[in-house]
């Protein structure tokens, strides 16, 4: 056993199908009176029954919240949570929802309940990305970290075949990362495999059929289990090569996870023994990298960067970035290994 350093971020956690009833208590309990309700135009129609069902502990509705948190829809938000009088905040819908509340909850201390409608697991995190003049800077604070997080499976069921698979990915990609980051513990260890064992077995049935119920709790409970990776510790390679691909050819951020991860995953395997090792066993393969592949096609991703725009000299200018400044790798980056590993990628082949 290593030397290792754990932190525990607190919250409580509801989940199962028509959880959402349990709301009304959730915020009296938290000593809420009245909350400001938070989702995207396009949850606005859901979030208004939502506070219908509140009667006079909802005190209104922002439902403008955008994708990158920009700051002055943040500044708008907080206009109107000062003018309603709200004493607590309720997030529904995915990562961009929750990013308001986060941004809310930042500027005061008001305390969050999350009601998660994605696979994306930002409501496990202390971690805020606000766009400012275009710029997006990520902070890491306790302060934004929600207090309750509510799962309601049947919130999950109208998530789009795809978007539940590419977000699905994104979240199994924080997880694989977890087990041989830097900050890598046991506990974690633990979280990561049970959760990718959970989205890996969940995710191709849901491309099969969207209205299996039974993948759609599987989906989301690993789901939370990967945010809670995300939540607890640091990545490594696969998230440095995502963040110079998508930052520099501006490819949609939970596709580029989705064809990245096997690939990053074959480069570092040889460094990894006992990660692998967890790896075989939640993916029931012995091949963990060549089975994310295949799922990947089975949940239908994109074939390769080529498919979401890369131009192919983009390969030498993503491994510059790369080794300009790398992230710590359990496997050092070497530029001749990154070229093959994202032609690869780049043409949409199996990880070699
Ligand atoms: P999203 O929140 O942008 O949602 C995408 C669209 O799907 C929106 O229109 C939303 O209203 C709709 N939608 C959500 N749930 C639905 C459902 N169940 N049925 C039908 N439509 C639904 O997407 P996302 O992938 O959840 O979040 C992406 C954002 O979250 C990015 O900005 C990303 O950076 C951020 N994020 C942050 C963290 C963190 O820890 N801070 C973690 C993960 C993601």
């Amino acid at each position: 056993m290593h030397n290792f350093t754990y932190t525990a971020n607190p919250g409580r956690i509801l989940f199962g199908f028509g959880t959402l009833d349990k709301l009304a208590d959730e915020i009296r309990n938290a000593g809420m009176t009245r909350v400001l309700l938070l989702s995207t135009p396009q949850q606005a129609e859901q979030v208004g029954a939502v506070a219908k069902s509140l009667g006079d502990l909802s005190a209104g509705i922002f439902s403008d919240a955008r994708m990158h948190t920009p700051a002055e829809v943040t500044e708008q938000a907080l206009k109107s949570l000062k003018s309603l009088g709200a004493d607590g905040i309720v997030s529904l819908g995915g990562g961009s929802t929750i990013g308001l509340g986060k941004a809310l909850a930042l500027r005061t201390n008001l305390a969050q309940i999350v009601i998660p409608t994605t696979y994306a697991g930002s409501e496990m995190t202390p971690i805020l990305g606000e766009t400012t003049d275009g710029v997006k800077r990520t902070l890491r604070s306790e302060k934004v970290l929600p207090e309750t997080v509510l799962y309601d499976v049947e919130l999950t069921m109208s998530l789009p075949v795809e978007m539940s698979g590419l977000s699905g990915m994104n979240a199994v990609a924080h997880a694989v990362e977890a087990l041989y980051c830097k900050e890598a513990n046991p506990i974690t260890a633990l979280i990561a495999a049970e959760g990718v064992r959970a989205l890996t077995d969940a995710l191709p049935r849901i491309a099969q059929d969207g209205g299996d119920r039974e993948a759609r709790s599987d989906a989301l409970y690993g789901a939370w289990l990967c945010g809670t990776c995300l939540g607890t510790v640091g990545m490594a390679l696969h998230h440095k090569l995502c963040h110079a691909i998508g930052g520099a050819y501006d490819t949609p951020h939970a596709a580029t996870h989705a064809i990245i991860l096997p690939h990053a995953l074959a480069y570092t395997a040889p460094a990894i023994p006992e990660a692998m090792e967890r790896l075989r066993a939640a993916l029931k393969t012995d091949d963990p990298a060549g089975r994310l592949y295949e799922i990947g096609r089975e949940i239908g991703a994109p074939e390769g960067l080529q498919a979401l725009g890369m131009p192919e000299d983009g390969i030498e200018h993503v491994v510059e970035l790369s080794l300009r400044d790398p992230y710590w790798n359990p496997r050092p980056l070497e530029r001749e290994a990154l070229t093959l590993l994202l032609g690869d990628a780049f043409h949409g082949r199996p990880p070699s």
